[in-house]
């Protein structure tokens, strides 16, 4: 048995919005170019050729000055000037090549990451996604992969570019006279200084920055999908003062952020040029002693210029790269999260399962100490219906969660047939087990598609008597489209008991033997309710059910219900050995599931004739192979 297993597994990830401070990890970041090198190779020729273009034109502006004042005549001014032309032309040519050859690896890099970082994501145990917000994790799939790509491309290549101007820029300068390259290297202890007292304040703002922006549109996702809620409680102008709190936060941070760029880019243009002015003083001396000629000292200038340029250049890089950094740590951190949820290295799968469920001594803990379940013993025979009641808050989910192992208890351990779940691959142990939950997802795509996530392979008729035994047949064909109508997001609007009923196809078409049900809250009108009953008993004919129940029809159906409270089971048994028990349960039902249904009963329309209503419709809906009477005997039975 391995009841500790847990204890071997890797803990879950500390979580925490915040930007990770783990080093970056270079090596692993260049991988990515690995599967590019040949266009990498070209770029970076490319990028060679344009820049080395980029470091000779001022020497031939030199001699085509030197030529015009030597009066040589309008052949070399124009031999000069379409030499000119030829380098420019050809400096274009190669920037396009390496432009585009960076582009393309750029693209290939964020379609392979964002793909791999999905499906990593899509991968991971559900704590994961409870514990973060869905903006956040959609900002790492968007923003975040970008910013890996500027990093790997853009950013390194106008290093690169930078780098090789400058030092070429300052070998040309010092070959053409040494003592005006002095003016230049004093500079470059002046840049470090510089770089180091603004480089700690861009990289904590910008990493702020994010952190912040990412906080406000997590805010405005959630109250986007809220809309609802936001809507009913008229919290519009509360939801738009938060999101400007949000966004008003980034935007001072980004001023603060403006403030030390600009400050930081003034300053190192400022060298560069005060640098300028330096060479143009020293150069214009050297003129005036007759050491140096004015077509020389023009090149300096031009040199000057791109070297002032590139130092600005450079600066730009760092504080971006200081920004960028914080993206591709949180995209590594990503790809770094373990499940919480592994597969035994020497798991089984289940093919097809009995569907005896057996918890023993089950205790679960989400947050270390804080135990939800204490202590859970159960079985559930293969086949029976068992009911959950209890106040809220007091396991019920969690109880149901447990069994596709979307946790793993702390203490104890749940049985399938016999094994340990735990000892089954996650994969197959899900393949035997249907869940409908209270709040019905439909993805956007056709009612067709919908239906068939139960099954991917399933064909229409396989589809059609899903939905006929769901009670969705009827309904679907009365749409425009029939099977083919979009819904989702953007397709047309089913009613509550519609979408439950699509999501019953949905369980039926999978064929699960072991069903697990959290009965919607929410009540539906009389007719919708009956639908979706009688469609819920088809699905759990013959399947072991598990119900976290809410309404007293779900009650009576069960063979037994257990109740819980406090994450304790405190009683167990059928309703009338529960009611004679006078506890929690006779308790609960007098408040919870008679009353209501007494003043549902009292408050609905003339009964009779809803129930004409339904009961026509269920004769038309009911399908040859599962027949409302054997439903209803099974009903009767278990009563
Ligand atoms: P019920 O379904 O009976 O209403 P739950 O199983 O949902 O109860 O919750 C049991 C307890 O576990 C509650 O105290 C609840 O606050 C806590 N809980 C539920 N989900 C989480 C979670 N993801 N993280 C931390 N605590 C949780």
């Amino acid at each position: 048995m391995r009841t500790n297993r847990r204890d071997n597994m890797p803990r879950p990830q500390a979580e925490s919005p915040k930007t990770p401070k783990t080093p970056i990890d270079w090596r692993r970041l260049f991988s990515y170019l690995a599967p590019h090198r040949a266009r990498l190779a070209i770029a970076v020729f490319s990028l060679l050729f344009a820049t080395g273009l980029g470091l000779v034109f001022p020497l031939v502006i030199a001699d085509l000055l030197a030529a015009v004042l030597a009066e040589q005549g309008y052949a070399a001014l124009n031999a000069l000037t379409l030499t000119l032309i030829g380098l420019f032309f050809a400096q274009a040519f190669f920037t396009f090549v390496q432009n585009y050859n960076l582009a393309y690896i750029g693209e290939k890099i964020v379609f392979r990451l964002r793909n791999q970082l999905y499906a990593h994501i899509q991968r991971l145990s559900l704590e994961f996604f409870v514990l973060r917000r869905v903006g956040e994790i959609l900002s790492r799939l968007s923003s975040d992969v970008n910013l890996v790509r500027t990093l790997l491309t853009t950013n390194i290549t106008s290093l690169l570019s930078n780098v090789l101007t400058l030092l070429g820029s300052i070998v040309i300068v010092f070959v053409l006279n040494p003592a005006l390259t002095l003016f230049i290297l004093v500079l470059i202890p002046a840049l470090f200084a510089v770089a180091i007292v603004f480089g700690r304040p861009l990289q904590r703002l910008s990493t702020r920055y994010q952190d912040e922006l990412a906080a406000a549109t997590a805010d405005a996702q959630e109250a986007i999908q809220g809309v609802r809620i936001v809507k009913s409680f008229v919290r519009e102008d509360y939801e738009i003062a938060r999101y400007y709190r949000g966004t008003e936060k980034t935007f001072k941070t980004a001023l603060h952020l403006t403030l030390y760029r600009s400050a930081f880019g003034a300053l190192m243009a400022f060298l560069g040029f005060g640098s300028l002015a330096a060479i143009l003083w020293f150069g214009g001396r050297e003129v005036i002693e007759g050491r140096l000629t004015l077509p020389v000292i023009s090149s300096f200038l031009i040199y000057g210029v791109s070297i002032a340029a590139t130092l600005g250049g450079l600066a730009g890089f760092y504080a971006e790269l200081r920004s960028t950094l914080g993206g591709v740590r949180r995209v590594f951190e990503a790809l770094d999260t373990q499940p919480t949820v592994l597969d035994a290295p020497d798991a089984v799968s289940i093919d097809t399962a009995k569907g005896h469920i057996k918890f023993e001594n089950v205790s679960f803990a989400y947050e270390d100490g804080v135990e939800v379940l204490k202590d859970v013993s159960f079985e559930v025979a293969a086949g029976e219906i068992v009911a959950l009641v209890g106040p809220s808050g007091s396991g019920k989910t969690t109880i149901v969660n447990l069994i596709p192992r979307f946790y793993d208890p702390s203490a104890g351990a749940i049985y399938l047939d016999g094994h340990d779940i735990r000892s089954l691959t996650q994969a197959s142990l899900r393949a035997q087990i249907g869940i409908v939950p209270q709040e019905t997802t439909l993805f956007s795509g056709t009612i067709r598609e919908n239906i068939l996530y139960g099954r991917l392979d399933a064909d229409e008729a396989a589809v059609i008597e899903a939905a006929r035994a769901a009670n969705a047949h009827d309904f679907i064909m009365a749409l425009p489209k029939g099977y083919d109508t979009e819904v989702g997001e953007r397709g047309v609007k089913l009613s509550g008991g519609q979408r439950q009923r699509v999501a019953i196809a949905r369980a039926i078409l999978k064929n699960p033997r072991i069903l697990l049900l959290d009965e919607a809250t929410s009540s539906l009108d009389n007719e919708s309710e009956r639908l979706v009953q009688e469609a819920l008993d088809r699905l759990m004919q013959g399947r072991t059910t598990l119900i976290v129940a809410h309404r007293l029809s779900t009650i009576k159906i069960a063979s037994r219900i257990i109740v819980l409270e406090s994450g304790k089971i405190v009683e167990m048994g059928t309703h009338d050995q529960l009611m004679a028990l006078d506890g929690l349960y006779a308790r609960l039902y007098n408040m919870q599931f008679r009353l209501p249904e007494q003043t549902a009963a009292l408050l609905s329309d003339v009964p009779d004739m809803t129930d004409g209503i339904a009961a026509s419709e269920s004769q038309r809906l009911s399908t040859p192979r599962v027949s409302l009477l054997g439903n209803l005997g099974r009903r009767a039975k278990t009563e």
